[in-house]
């Protein structure tokens, strides 16, 4: 049986509640849920079932598993309440989507590069990019107050999703598939910093964190 990704229909839902389906030694198994189990780079959820602490969410085999701290003491057919660490998954929403927009002003200093992976969590998102030589710091620099200043602007992002299930995400000039959660608008993000790195490989780093 598939869980219905309840956090499809609304990424703002942080409580809600469901039926066990299936326990075993990596987790629970519920009918819906609102916990983002890590995948397409962004962090799995963590939070609790009926007061018992989760610590990850993944999916294994094709199933979103609820990893727990304890053994939960729960059974198919259970009634669960489930609660998700809204602060540290609205960090997630925030960086998620300043990261699009991020990299669409990137791109427009430096011109495309192509994404090797990225991966984001509550205190940062992390872009790797083939690249010669390193990103110039005052060009990256300039790609911060550019996303900055289109962030301020408080532009909507729209999540479309067609008829093959894919999930369209855009904002302003700034389109992509995207299967992540988000926020309703840029004004959330508030202000980011960019930093540089290097990883190795012929690559270059991006990292995004939130300014406050
Ligand atoms: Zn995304």
């Amino acid at each position: 049986m598939k869980t219905v990704k309840l956090y499809d229909r609304d990424h703002y839902l942080r409580e809600f509640e469901a039926e066990v389906v299936a326990v075993d030694a990596c987790g629970v198994e519920l009918d819906g849920t609102a916990f983002y189990a890590e995948a397409g780079g962004q962090a799995g959820d963590s939070g609790a079932l009926n007061g018992l602490r989760v610590v990850d969410t993944r999916v294994v085999s094709d199933r979103i598993v609820h990893v727990m701290e304890d053994s939960p003491g729960l059974r198919p057919g259970d009634s669960v309440v489930g609660v998700i660490d809204w602060d540290r998954r609205y960090r997630i929403m925030r960086l998620h989507t300043a990261s699009h927009i991020m990299e669409y002003f990137l791109w427009r200093r430096f011109g495309f590069m192509k994404r090797t992976g990225s991966y984001v969590d509550d205190k940062k998102d992390r872009a790797d990019y083939l690249h010669d030589g390193r990103l110039e710091p005052e060009k990256l620099k300039a790609v911060e107050v550019d996303t900055n200043g289109f962030l301020a602007e408080g532009h909507p992002v729209k999540i479309e999703v067609d008829d093959e299930g894919m999930r369209h995400w855009s904002c302003g000039p700034v389109e992509m598939l995207c299967a992540g959660a988000h926020v309703r608008n840029t004004c959330e993000v508030g202000a980011v910093k960019l930093k540089r790195r290097n990883p190795g490989r012929g690559e270059e780093r991006v990292e995004t964190s939130l300014a406050e």
